[in-house]
């Protein structure tokens, strides 16, 4: 049988804020969401091999070899100047894996792993590698202690969950806002579906951690807050939520202009959530 592959951007051996314990992660190429504040905007497109990254390489890592864009890694130098000159939000570094390398790299680095995390990009966009990938995993006699879980924006629909969570040991969840027009602005898409997701994802006992940005004067408004906190107390008041904080790191156009989140006004929030019958409410370590 075949096995699909994956389309990878980068993969992390070991990390641990992705996730429960420290985890193998995989980022996964292309999203269907375009966020304008995405700190890791060149992992939205795939490649369409137009080449106009090619002259912009200073190390002569990059060629065009039959109509594509192709990524020598011995001459790279990781300066990332061909991501800035990409029109598309797209990475000419993107490599193939196949289920056999991942599992060989997740057997060699077992010893110190409490398991792996897909994450994107929007890994969901990629769901039959992720299917495959965790049912081989939950089937090895020398693996399946090993936890699978997924990093997701939430807008894949019911019936693609219910394909994977069978191998899913649990998921981390983004909600970006509540009001449907403010999440349209700051995504692309309507929020219904990633609501939805949320609410199924928590019946089926697998929703690990809500995730919600904080983007002073749209997120962070009184409206938003009361919402999530509606949301998360209809769930379950003890469910993981998970607040950032919107930096400038690595975000492209308007959302530069847009100011950081702070501390004390994140921890203001957390305080207020906590009031409000919150019991796993966690912030930031670091604001970069
Ligand atoms: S990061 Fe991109 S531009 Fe820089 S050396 Fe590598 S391939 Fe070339
Ligand atoms: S990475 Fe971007 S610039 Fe380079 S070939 Fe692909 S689409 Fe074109």
């Amino acid at each position: 049988m075949n096995l699909p592959e994956a389309k990878v951007s980068k993969i992390l051996n070991f990390s641990c804020v992705d996730g429960p314990g420290n985890r193998l992660v995989l980022f996964l190429q292309g999203c269907n969401f375009a966020c304008l504040n995405c700190h890791n905007p060149h992992t939205m497109a795939l490649c369409n091999h137009c080449g106009d990254c090619v002259p912009a390489c200073p190390t002569g890592a990059l060629s065009m070899i039959g109509g594509r864009v192709v990524h020598d890694p011995t001459r790279c130098d990781e300066c990332d100047q061909c991501l800035e000159v990409c029109p598309i939000n797209s990475n000419p570094k993107v490599f193939q894996v196949t289920i056999g390398e991942v599992l060989e790299l997740v057997q060699r680095n077992k010893p110190f792993l409490n398991g792996i995390t897909v994450s994107g990009g929007e890994a969901t966009t990629q769901l039959k590698f992720i299917t495959a990938l965790f049912g081989v995993m939950k089937q090895s006699v020398s693996l399946r202690d090993l936890t699978c879980f997924i990093d997701s924006n939430g807008y894949l629909p019911e019936f693609a969950w219910r394909s994977v969570l069978p191998y899913t040991d649990g998921v981390m969840l983004d909600i970006k806002s509540f009001d449907c027009d403010l999440h349209c602005k700051l995504t692309g898409r309507t929020n219904e579906r990633v609501l939805a997701s949320a609410r199924f994802l928590h019946a089926e006992g697998k929703l690990h951690e809500l995730r919600y940005l904080l983007i002073p004067g749209m997120t962070d408004v009184p409206a938003e807050i009361d919402r999530l906190l509606d949301f998360v107390l209809d769930l379950s008041p003890g469910l993981n939520l998970r607040l950032n904080a919107f930096q400038h790191h690595g975000v492209r156009g308007e959302a530069q202009d847009w100011p950081a989140a702070e501390k004390d006004r994140v921890e203001e929030i957390a305080s207020q959530l906590r009031r409000g019958g919150l019991s796993n409410v966690t912030t930031p370590a670091v604001y970069i």
